[in-house]
């Protein structure tokens, strides 16, 4: 298994020094401060919103 606990956050890849991502529902390539994140417990697992910020606040 892997033994690290780093977040899991699914990503496209770093893009200066960025982490970029694809929101499934706009479909738009955007950094990663625009889809907010959740750290569950201190140490835990981070937690990725699905959808951006943008498309949030949509609905
Ligand atoms: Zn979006």
């Amino acid at each position: 298994m892997f033994g690290s606990k780093k977040a899991s956050i699914k990503h496209d890849g770093y893009e200066k020094g960025t982490l970029y991502r694809t929101c499934p529902h706009c479909g738009k390539r955007k950094p990663l401060s625009e889809f907010g994140l959740r750290a569950m417990k201190p140490g835990g697992s981070v937690r990725e919103q699905s959808w951006c910020k943008a498309c949030r606040s949509e609905r």
